[in-house]
């Protein structure tokens, strides 16, 4: 049976730092003390919220229900010649996990080191950086129905991956918990350095012929030289997701600001930086008492100490006002609000 403790503060379980309260809060080990959750008539209709690390999420309220923290652990890995299969439970810390992968010489991952959170909810959004994102290398995940309490694999194809989107968060939103995570890794090493600045961290240390610790180094080096320190500055890293704009409004945008940085994502497409935008907007750096824009990092809202999820809310929302009257264009937040949940 599983620990169920009432009415406490998540302050220490989001990155953001934001000190409001959950009626309700348990830690589930194994698949079973899940499932005997979810079938006990006591918690059945208690509006429930899935938690990994806390690390894309703003809590906007105090959480009338019950937060379930996945603490599902276990790693299974399968070796075909250069292939390896690793099944990974929900869990696992992201972070070690990418460190376990780097030490036994399974290549795939090495450019998504320390980016925080759970093995659980690296699908959820399609985590991203240097390059990479975990699509690229996920052959299954296994999820659990909320309503039918049945265990349902979902292939790539099925998880309808996307930039920082998946099904998880589309059709199927709070409608399963994600168990375990299967990655498709190798032993061949394909290294990824175009991406950012690992060419020049590299360079910078003589490295010509790196291996995926050289590669993940690199990154850990970049990041944290680059990113706040949750454990210093509450943040959940970028608010917003880089937005995608057709091109005559990007030919619009570029008479004015002939610098403007683009990546061509299709046919008509390009993606800019949304920090971009909100730094020509004005907001880097821009701070209301305990909260803000972080100084360096004009995408990452920050929260100083003390500060109200709904007053970050309400700076994104202003940041999305003005940077759409400014530009013309629409910022999709990539944080997760956490409202009134109900699964
Ligand atoms: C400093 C910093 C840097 C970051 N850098 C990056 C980056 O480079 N790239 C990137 O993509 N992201 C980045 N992020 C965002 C974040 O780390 C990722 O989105 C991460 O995958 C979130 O994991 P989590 O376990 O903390 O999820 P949580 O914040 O706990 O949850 C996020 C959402 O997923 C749901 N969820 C969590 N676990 C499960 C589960 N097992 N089953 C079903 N639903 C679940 C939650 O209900 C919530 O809706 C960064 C965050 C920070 C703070």
């Amino acid at each position: 049976m599983v620990k169920v403790l009432e009415n406490i503060s998540l302050k220490p379980y989001n990155t953001f730092g934001i000190d409001q309260s959950t009626k309700y809060f348990t830690e589930v080990h194994s698949e079973q003390e899940l499932l005997e959750l979810l079938q006990n008539q006591q918690w059945k209709t208690v509006p429930k919220l899935i938690l990994g690390g806390g690390s894309n999420m703003l809590l906007c309220n105090d959480f009338e229900g019950m937060v379930i923290k996945i603490a599902l652990k276990g790693l299974q890995a399968t070796i075909s010649g250069s292939e390896v299969l690793v099944k990974a439970s929900a869990g696992e810390v992201w972070h070690d996990f990418v460190l376990h992968c780097v030490r036994n010489g399974w290549s795939g991952i090495e450019n998504l080191s320390l980016i925080p959170g759970c093995v659980g909810a690296a699908p959820i959004q399609n985590i991203g950086a240097y390059g990479v994102e975990v699509k690229d290398v996920i052959t299954e995940v296994r999820a659990l129905n909320i309503k039918t309490l049945s265990v349902k694999s979902f292939s790539n194809a099925d998880c309808m991956f996307g930039y920082r989107e998946s099904v998880f968060k589309s059709t199927y939103k709070d409608q399963f918990i994600v168990l375990s995570v299967t990655f498709k890794l190798s032993t061949e090493v394909k290294i990824n350095s175009s991406y950012g600045a690992i060419g020049d961290v590299l360079k910078a240390k003589n490295i010509s012929s790196p291996s995926i610790k050289d590669i993940s180094d690199a990154v850990i080096e970049i990041r944290s030289s680059k990113l706040p320190d949750p454990k210093e500055i509450g943040n959940a890293g970028s608010f917003f997701k880089n937005p995608e704009i057709d091109t005559h409004l990007y030919e619009k945008i570029k008479t004015s600001y002939p610098e403007i940085p683009s990546y061509p994502t299709g046919t008509n497409l390009v993606k800019i930086p949304a920090g971009w935008l909100i730094e020509k907007a004005g907001w880097k750096g821009k701070t209301l008492g305990s909260y803000g824009v972080h100084k360096n990092q004009a995408l990452v809202l920050v929260n100083y100490g003390g500060a109200k999820g709904k007053e970050i809310k309400q700076l994104a929302s202003d940041i999305q006002a003005d940077v759409f009257a400014k530009f013309g264009v629409v910022l999709h937040n990539e944080v997760n609000y956490i409202e009134s949940q109900s699964i």
